[in-house]
């Protein structure tokens, strides 16, 4: 089964305690398909602008990324800056410049077949729920978001709920959202309003996954070395979104590897700026990192 991820494709300015880098290649849509693309088969639903260079679809093309549905349009693309505190873990949004994104209504190349599993990435819930009905999909449906769209399209994203297999939120926005301080409460408020399954991001702590109740809680792959937090989230659930489509059918223990593999994928990401952390990885090494996790947790 194919993974169809719709989601912003981006230049990103960011600084860290290790540096401050320009124009990296960033965005939701691009750490969760290179995450995803470890395991199945994805199609890229986005836009960048004419400044968009051609060694990065390239390298889309290179992890087999269908870009079909990533349309060129005059203009800019999507730019964040972002700034992140010492502690690795909070961090500023100092710019958001939507560009060509502004009045995005894209059209779904014919690759996209509505049995295929759908991720909704990062961006905004109107185009996501754009995207939602005109894919009608059948497969797995998920979604991922952030404070901003909470704070202001909290009624798009509420109605876009009520169709989710599976909502990816941290920990913050899973409070913020619920208006529930305790986590447990929070998930069970998102789930009242039709997610089945919710997945809260703890950063480097890890996840919990809920389906009824709190099902599993997700072992973070803990790194020493964090350069760059940048896409991090967007890896976890490209990762385990791109494990589950692989699967012919999904079980809880398949949602509990995925979820691992996701995480495991992720501790790259962090390791380096951009997807350069990523893109240093290799099957064998995501399977020693998953090694070594289940020995950590194991009791
Ligand atoms: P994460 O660290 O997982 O939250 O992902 C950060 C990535 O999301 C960066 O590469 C940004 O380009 C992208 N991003 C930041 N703000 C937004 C937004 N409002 N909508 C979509 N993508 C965004």
């Amino acid at each position: 089964m194919a993974l169809t991820i719709i989601g912003s494709v981006a230049y990103d300015n960011v600084e860290t305690k290790f540096g401050k880098k320009k124009d990296l290649l960033g965005g939701s849509a691009t750490f969760a398909s290179v995450a995803a693309s470890f395991f199945t088969k994805v199609n890229l639903i986005s836009v960048v602008g004419t400044d968009f260079s051609k060694k990065h679809i390239d390298l889309f093309h290179k992890h087999k990324i269908n870009t079909d549905g990533l349309e060129v349009k005059d203009g800019k693309t999507f730019r964040w800056d972002g700034k992140y505190h010492d502690d690795l873990c909070h961090r500023d949004t100092l710019d958001v410049q939507l560009n060509v994104f502004n009045d995005f209504k894209p059209a779904i190349p014919t690759v996209v077949k509505k049995q295929d599993d759908l991720f909704l990435a990062n961006i905004d819930p109107d185009l996501q729920s754009h995207i939602f009905k005109s894919v009608k999909p059948e497969g797995l449906v998920s979604c991922d978001t952030m404070d901003l769209w909470i704070n202001i399209k909290k009624k798009p994203l509420l109605a876009l709920m009520k169709k989710l297999d599976i909502l990816f939120l941290n920990d913050e926005e899973a409070r913020m959202l619920s208006g529930e301080f305790n986590l447990l409460d929070a998930a069970k408020y998102i789930q009242s309003k039709g997610v089945k399954i919710v997945v809260i991001k703890k950063g480097e702590h890890g996840a919990l996954m809920f389906h009824e109740g709190l099902e599993f809680i997700v072992p973070p792959f803990l790194v020493s070395d964090v350069k760059d937090p940048t896409g991090a989230g967007d890896t976890f659930a490209g990762g385990t979104l791109g494990y589950l489509a692989s699967k012919k059918k999904i079980t809880n223990s398949v949602l509990r590897e995925a979820l691992v593999y996701g995480s495991i994928l992720a501790s790259f990401t962090v390791e380096k700026f951009s997807i350069d952390g990523l893109l240093g990885a290799s099957k064998k090494t995501v399977g020693d990192r998953v090694k070594v996790v289940c020995g950590q947790v194991e009791f």
